[in-house]
């Protein structure tokens, strides 16, 4: 995390301050700190074991840090008793409705432990919101894996919450529901609501996230909006055209073995290399010509999120 972000602890909806959690002594995160303003949506990002379910749990009050501190709209939210329960959501990363229920009671079963003043006309808007009425009367555990999310995302606003904690929210949706879920969250963070996003989709985190931060072995390694993040990478992306007496698996094992190149993938009639270094592009024309590798073209693309995590977490 960058300096300024040691902030002023007033007015953040969810504040860890040196935070470390430990399994049976062993560490799964160490010496966190982490901040989430109203109106923002957070990408949490990094590999398999990186730490990043253990920090939604411990935001959401089911772990209790070994050191530090966790706030959620200013309260600790470890006690169940804790004031800041009622106010967020959650869902895990394998999360269950009661398989035994139909969409419409599991709704309601919602509705009651928050003890709505009208569960019903909640649970109408839900429905049709999340575009799940037609599936009301089914038991929950016959429903296919897309429609069970679309109910768990529907359970999440029965109480209106202001803070969602998600973690990998649009597995198993098809693209125009992916798509609906990244509308809905937009909408949820302009109407001042604040969404902690965990995903390995490196393209959603780019489109929706205000900022985004990665984390590796239980440490944040970076933090920051995607095009600063991006504008700091030193790194460049390379698309290789063969001169046509070459093969793009051959022009792609020459560039292996060049010791700047990061990765190279080959595509439709070209290679996509990621460099080391930013301005490599004339070192690296020198080096085929050297080899007597042909090439037809070689052109600079734009990095994304996904080259960003290729060559900075690189696990
Ligand atoms: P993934 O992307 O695979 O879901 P993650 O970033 O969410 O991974 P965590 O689930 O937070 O990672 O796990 C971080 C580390 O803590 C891992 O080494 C994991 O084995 C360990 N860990 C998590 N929960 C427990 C637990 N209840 N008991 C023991 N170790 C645990």
């Amino acid at each position: 995390m960058t300096s300024d972000s040691k902030l002023v602890s007033s007015e953040k909806v969810v504040l860890l301050s040196g935070v470390s959690k430990c399994f049976n002594h062993i560490p799964a995160l160490e010496d966190v700190d982490l901040w989430l303003d109203r109106g923002e949506i957070l990408g949490y990002v990094g590999p398999n074991g990186a730490g990043k379910t253990t920090t939604i749990r411990l935001i959401a009050g089911l772990l209790k840090p070994t050191k530090g501190t966790v706030q959620v709209f200013m309260t600790d939210p470890w006690p169940e008793t804790s004031p800041a329960r009622t106010r967020f959501a959650f869902l895990p990363e394998v999360p269950h409705p009661y398989d035994d229920l139909t969409v419409y009671n599991n709704l309601l079963l919602f509705a009651k432990i928050h003890r709505l003043d009208d569960p019903h006309g909640r649970i109408s808007k839900l429905l049709q919101q999340f575009d799940i009425a037609h599936l009301a009367h089914r038991l929950a555990g016959t429903l296919s894996k897309g429609m069970r999310q679309r109910l768990l995302l529907a359970r999440l606003f029965v109480h209106d919450p202001e803070l969602l904690l998600l973690d990998e929210p649009t597995s198993g949706l098809d693209p125009r529901q992916q798509q609906f879920v990244r509308e809905l969250l937009r909408e949820f963070a302009r109407n001042g609501g604040a969404v902690l996003l965990s995903s390995h989709n490196l393209h959603e985190i780019e489109e929706i996230c205000d900022r985004v931060i990665f984390i590796a072995r239980g440490r944040i390694c970076s933090e920051g909006k995607p095009a600063d993040l991006l504008k700091r990478l030193e790194g460049c992306k390379l698309r290789i055209v063969p001169s046509e007496s070459e093969k793009v698996d051959d022009l792609r094992n020459a560039l292996l073995s060049i010791p700047i190149v990061h990765f190279a993938i080959p595509r439709d009639g070209y290679v996509e290399v990621l460099l080391k270094e930013r301005n490599m592009p004339d070192d690296l024309s020198s080096r085929l010509q050297h080899d007597g590798i042909r090439v037809r073209s070689i052109e600079v693309e734009q990095c994304n999120l996904t080259d960003y995590y290729q060559l900075r977490i690189g696990e």
